[in-house]
């Protein structure tokens, strides 16, 4: 069984051990148990979107070997001077589409914002759960090949600690709303707005640029253009989830031309329910935390760790690849720089 552990020095939590396979998984290793008819080779759907014949168009089922599990307490307790709980949560897997194959940006714009609202609703669900802090959204596109299923998906994580990442994030918005009383994101959308130089695409709802400090070529995230804390709460408006599907599938499309593998990850505000918060923290991320999506793809060849110590060598300036991606036309043949 696995458990949490947490790192004393980086104050990092680690899951660690075996990831046992669920009794309702029944993969032949053979067929896509993401593909319509195999429905009985995953868990019991958590949820389904149909269409009007009644098919599910997406559907929303545990993984099938769990990292975090629904059941039983988190039971924190120290072993020594260290800490360590049980990796209690959720581990869910979002099939996007009922076509093998295709990915997100293939799919039509109503398609890409009922996938959305499923997020939104995944997020807004684990939240009711005052045992966790955070809901993690992610996608790992790879093109298909025999190692991955090649069927669009994305996972979610409903977790009792927050993700190193947010933590961070959350600390130095929060040290900037204490000097400035604004938000972080907020300034640093009005500076890409006013400088431009790598802004990639932009509506009156939302913009999408390359982060002054990209950490990896191409890097591209997509913000709200209003201040909003929570991606969740923001697709809860009418028209939200609509107006977000065909710029975010922009978005994509663009990366895509530069590379089909992928890497997304949806950042909002930690579940601020949650039992025992750390008060202090907590008290202003409304204010403080600006949603956003992270779209990073996978340039082959191109590291981007020196080192193990997490130091990023990006050889491609923000502004360089902003260029390069508003010169790109979203869903044509790709055209790599040189
Ligand atoms: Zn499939
Ligand atoms: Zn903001
Ligand atoms: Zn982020």
């Amino acid at each position: 069984m696995a458990e949490l552990r947490l790192d004393p020095f980086t104050r990092r939590w680690v899951i660690t051990g075996k990831r046992p396979v669920l009794p309702d998984a029944h993969d032949d290793g053979v067929s896509c148990p993401f593909c319509p008819g195999n429905e009985r080779m995953t868990p019991p759907a958590i949820r389904e979107s149909r269409d009007e014949s009644g098919a599910w168009i997406a559907r929303v089922f545990h993984d099938r070997a769990p990292l975090f599990r629904i059941e039983g307490e988190a039971n924190r307790r120290a072993e020594g001077m260290f800490d360590r709980m049980n990796p209690i949560g959720a581990h869910e897997i979002v099939v996007e589409t009922r076509e093998h194959g295709k990915t997100l940006t293939q799919l039509p714009d109503a398609q890409i914002s009922h996938v959305l609202e499923l997020f939104r609703d995944r997020i807004l669900d684990l939240k009711q759960d005052r045992r966790l802090r955070y809901v993690s959204l992610f996608k790992d596109q790879h093109p298909p090949s025999p190692a991955f299923t090649g069927h669009a998906h994305s996972q979610v994580l409903g977790t009792p600690v927050l993700p190193h990442m947010l933590e961070i994030e959350l600390r130095w918005s929060r040290e900037h709303f204490r000097k400035h009383e604004r938000c972080l994101h907020c300034d640093a959308l009005e500076q890409e707005l006013t400088q431009g130089t790598r802004v990639v695409d932009r509506t009156d709802e939302f913009v999408a640029f390359c982060p002054y400090g990209s950490r990896s070529p191409y890097e591209l995230w997509v913000v709200p253009a209003r201040h909003s804390s929570s991606f969740e709460g923001d697709l809860e408006l009418p028209g939200r989830a609509a107006a977000l599907a065909p710029f975010l599938k922009s978005c994509l499309q663009r990366v895509e031309c530069l590379s089909p593998s992928i890497h997304l990850v949806i950042h909002t505000e930690p579940n601020l329910h949650a039992w025992k918060p750390a008060e202090d923290w907590w008290k202003f991320v409304p204010e403080d935390y600006h949603w956003h999506i992270e779209i990073q793809p996978d340039m082959e060849g191109r590291r981007s760790f020196l080192g193990t110590e997490g130091f990023h060598f990006n050889p491609i300036p923000a502004e360089q690849a902003a260029l390069v991606l508003s010169a790109l036309d979203p869903g044509t043949e790709p055209k790599p720089e040189t």
